[in-house]
């Protein structure tokens, strides 16, 4: 019990690799402000603070050992009734989207990020389960994609996906809708709808998908037993500091601050042992309230610029990152 209760929460950081200019044909020779520690794999040192995380991966780093190394282990819990909650932090462009695997377009296999791969994982390990056990009850895995903007949740699977199915205030979140995944076809099909509902909505509010949270759940059900592995790309973490000047621009930073604070305080106040979590400060918790809790396990993927120029943001991610890290859940099996 005591070693799982000291691995329910895990924090990674991936750096990005440098941006892609104009100018890409010529050999840059910018240095990354990130160093790694050679004597310690798990720190890494950015303008003189050393930080120190579970795991750190620099821009080397690929899809596969990061889906074996951090998400690999939580597909397993997922299997196990556990719910699970993968979560990419950090400023836009450092890859979170990227590493999420959150593109329905086709990838080369070296570039699939975790989506799909978390699929693959899942259904290979049930169809051996029921031909090992052939117990009569099959396991069903489901998907939803929650899209949250302003302080408003909206279901990407949904027929009108226009209308928001939460709002701030509420008391609890039901769910979006849930489509069958059976196959990396239904998933393609999940995420093209989510892409385009996303961009559609997207246009008419004037806005980048960088400016809103996206949650997609993988949902198995073994008979009533029912466990849940979020995948959450949050929005851009530069928030109203880089971004926010005036108008909408500026309450769509303070809404994203809002919930990105709120996870921060949900997770601290699990952690402290409080009775009373703060779900509700934010839409972002009051959506996850179900499956993220002290029952559940926890990744969160801070992703990093190497850029001299967003050293600020850069040290900002890690601060949120090592403040995650304080936070310690007692993971119990789903019960619903
Ligand atoms: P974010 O979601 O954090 O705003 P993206 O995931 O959209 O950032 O990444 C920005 C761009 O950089 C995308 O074109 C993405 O494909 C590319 N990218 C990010 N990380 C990597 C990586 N590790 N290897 C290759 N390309 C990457
Ligand atoms: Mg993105």
């Amino acid at each position: 019990m005591d070693s799982a209760k000291s691995n329910s929460v895990l924090i990674a950081v991936r750096e990005a690799p440098f941006r892609k200019t104009i100018s890409d044909g010529i050999k840059r020779n910018e240095k990354s402000i990130i160093q790694f520690s050679e004597e310690c794999s798990k720190a890494l040192i950015v303008d003189g603070n050393v930080f120190s995380f579970d795991h750190s991966f620099d821009s080397t780093v690929t899809q596969s050992k990061l889906y074996d190394t951090l998400i690999h282990p939580l597909v397993l819990k997922v299997l196990a009734g556990y719910d699970c909650t993968a979560l990419a932090y950090g400023q836009t462009g450092t890859g979170k989207s990227y590493s999420m695997g959150m593109s329905a377009e086709q990838l080369p296999e070296e570039h699939i990020g975790i989506v799909p791969r978390c699929l693959e994982e899942i259904l290979k390990r049930i169809s051996i389960d029921e031909q090992k056990e052939n117990n009569g009850i099959p396991k069903l895995v489901f998907a939803s994609y929650i899209e949250i903007y302003n302080e408003k949740a909206y279901d990407l699977l949904a027929l009108d996906t226009e209308k928001p199915v939460a709002s701030r205030g509420q008391r609890r979140f039901t769910g979006g809708t849930c489509l069958p995944l059976r196959n990396q076809q239904d998933l393609k099909q999940i995420l093209l709808l989510g892409t385009k509902n996303r961009h559609v909505r997207s246009t008419n509010m004037n806005k980048s998908s960088s400016r809103s949270h996206a949650i997609i759940t993988i949902h198995v059900e073994l008979g009533c037993r029912h466990s849940r592995l979020n995948i959450i790309d949050l929005a851009g973490s530069e928030g109203v500091r880089r971004t926010g000047n005036e108008g909408i621009a500026r309450a769509e930073g303070v809404y994203i601050n809002m919930g990105l604070l709120s996870i921060n305080k949900v997770m601290l106040s699990m952690s402290a042992g409080h009775t009373l979590i703060p779900y509700r400060d934010s839409i972002l918790t009051t959506v996850l309230q179900d499956s993220f809790n002290s029952r559940s396990y926890l990744t969160l993927l801070a992703c990093v610029s190497p850029h001299a120029s967003d050293l600020s943001e850069t040290i900002s991610t890690l601060r949120f990152a090592k403040s995650a890290k304080q936070v310690k859940l007692t993971p119990q099996v789903s019960q619903q």
